[in-house]
């Protein structure tokens, strides 16, 4: 049984992988997985649990009820900080210059290490705005 469970935790994982940058709902998830036979049940359980852990985030779109999981175990995502359009719930990952003088300045400035990975900045993308 356990082992099974670390199956779908995986399936789920590299699915959330492949799709970093694009918005994906737990229905979503939940259709792309149902040919493996992973269900539903199993999909809301496996994010809650990769949530807590912090291997993948979730990201709500504003304005609506819309909640999106995005991963955040990329190693290259610790070295930028992430950008979530709070219309198409899209995540585009910051170029790693601008990043790091955001992030040096914050360690300078507070003595705080900014977690990349995790950080979310929230707003609207060019996309949306036109
Ligand atoms: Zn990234
Ligand atoms: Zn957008």
């Amino acid at each position: 049984m356990l082992k099974y469970a670390t199956k779908q935790r995986k399936m789920l994982l590299s699915l959330l992988c492949q799709n970093a940058d694009k918005p994906l709902s737990a229905t979503d998830i939940s259709a792309a997985l149902a040919p493996e036979g992973i269900s539903k049940s199993a999909v809301y359980r496996n994010l809650s649990a990769l949530e807590k852990e912090g291997k993948v985030q979730r990201l709500t779109v504003g304005g609506s009820n819309k909640v999106y999981y995005r991963y955040t175990g990329a190693k290259e995502c610790e070295k930028h900080l992430h950008l979530s359009c709070s219309v198409c719930g899209q995540t585009f990952h910051m170029d790693v210059p601008a990043t790091n003088s955001l992030v040096n300045e914050v360690m300078n400035e507070s003595d705080f290490k900014v977690d990349s990975a995790n950080t979310v900045l929230y707003g609207v993308c060019k996309q949306c705005r036109k």
